[in-house]
């Protein structure tokens, strides 16, 4: 005898479980979908409107700007570094592009456009993140940037480096379709490099392995992600997320590079006519002569090279460039302290001389440009301390002043 099929019915609108695609079950009763939507109806709310329609991520093509707009908005805050400003302005823009191409999905749309993943090498402190989140400022994709120091090999201490697309699906409100349209800046990718030129018998824990886990992203595949990031677990659920349309740029300072450069360049040199290049190369900076080849000969494996084909390098900062990063960017160091005082009621007057006392004990500290702010936090502590409480309405910063105060704190810069 075949069993009897129990049937249950829509409370609100009576039809039949097998009448509806779904029937939800309450504690004395059952709703059908029907009757969700007319209920939400009647609330005013969309239940079709899926999270990919209010993003707050839309791009329209028409509003990207140019590279040239890209570059002027990054003078505003970083100071030099034109190679690298140019490398980054055209990537930004042809990013978007290849989003419009996605968004467009014409017939005749046969060429497909690839990304390309950028490199930057350049000392630290010469701006490599600062460039990164300026362009951030700018742009209206999910953009992240997370540090490669913290990722192993799975089974190891440390995070995995699915965690990376976890940190982009928060920043975009764990909208998967924005996500995958973003941007994501990796900082400190020299630290995960091979230790020797040779592939390693034996597995080297924190770099090779890792490596090829990075590969898995920036070529574009699709990865299971832990919404939370941090390890992976079995009993968590996943959300897959599209790495191809997603725009990597990585950036390292590759200490000792510029030896391998020398390495190289020393080997290559064969007649009279290297004899004559050799003589013009800037020996003060070998990094712009940078070729996928020193980052190989520094321990990066030749398939992650080979994902990242945009290449570009930074500049050392000399003293000419310490002092402009003192006092021109949109809100460089001296702006910023003017503004502190400021806010007190107090006006300050900073001498010419001041500048390039900073500068000099930058350099004499070879602190670059990261220890300007401790330096010029330093000359001022005692000033911060004493103004807001006095009556003056006005500061001058004098040579004198700034020597004995930097004098009397030294030992606490760097
Ligand atoms: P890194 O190359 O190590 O990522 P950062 O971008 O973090 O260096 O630079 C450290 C700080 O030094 C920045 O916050 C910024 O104040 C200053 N700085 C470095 N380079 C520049 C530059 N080219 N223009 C303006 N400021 C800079």
């Amino acid at each position: 005898m075949a069993k009897k099929v129990e049937r249950h019915f829509c409370s609100f609108c009576g039809r039949r479980d097998d009448e509806v695609a779904l029937l939800l079950t309450g504690l004395n009763g059952y709703i059908c979908d029907e009757c969700v939507k007319q209920a939400a109806d009647v609330l005013g709310l969309s239940l079709s409107e899926t999270k990919t329609d209010t993003t707050k991520y839309n791009v329209d093509f028409k509003d990207v700007p140019k590279p040239k707009d890209i570059k002027a908005f990054l003078d505003d805050y970083v100071i030099g570094q034109d190679d690298a400003k140019k490398t980054l302005a055209v990537a930004v823009y042809n990013h978007y592009k290849r989003l419009g191409q996605y968004n467009i999905k014409k017939k005749d749309n046969d060429v497909e456009i690839e990304k390309s993943n950028i490199i930057m090498v350049g000392s630290t402190g010469t701006g490599k993140t600062l460039l990164a989140r300026s362009i951030a400022r700018l742009i209206n994709v999910p953009f992240t940037i997370v540090d490669a120091t913290v990722f192993t090999e799975a089974g190891y201490v440390g995070e995995d480096i699915e965690s990376i697309l976890s940190r982009l699906l928060q920043v975009a409100d764990y909208d998967v379709a924005a996500a995958e349209c973003g941007i994501v800046f990796i900082d400190e990718i020299d630290k995960i490099a091979r230790k020797s030129d040779n592939p390693s018998i034996t597995r080297d824990v924190s770099g090779e392995g890792v490596q090829q886990g990075l590969l898995k992203l920036l070529e574009g595949s699709i990865v299971n992600v832990p919404p939370k990031g941090g390890r992976k677990h079995p009993d968590q659920d996943y959300i897959h997320v599209n790495t191809k349309n997603i725009l990597f740029i990585c950036g390292g300072a590759f200490d000792g590079i510029e030896r391998k450069i020398a390495q190289r360049m020393n080997t290559h040199v064969v007649g009279y006519n290297s004899v004559q290049n050799i003589m013009k190369i800037d020996k003060s900076n070998l990094m712009k002569y940078i070729v996928p080849q020193d980052l190989k000969s520094f321990g990066l494996i030749p398939e992650i090279i080979g994902r990242l084909p945009v290449l570009t390098y930074l500049n050392p900062l000399d003293k000419d460039a310490l002092r402009k990063i003192l006092t021109e960017p949109k809100n460089s160091i001296i702006k910023q302290y003017v503004k502190m005082m400021e806010l007190d009621g107090i006006k300050m007057k900073i001498d010419k001389a001041v500048y390039d006392f900073i500068v000099d004990k930058a350099v004499e500290y070879k602190l670059g440009a990261r220890g300007l702010r401790s330096i010029v936090e330093n000359l001022l502590r005692e000033a911060l301390f004493e103004m807001p409480s006095s009556n003056e309405k006005e500061f001058h910063l004098t040579l004198e002043y700034a020597k004995e105060h930097f004098e009397e704190n030294a030992s606490l810069v760097g």
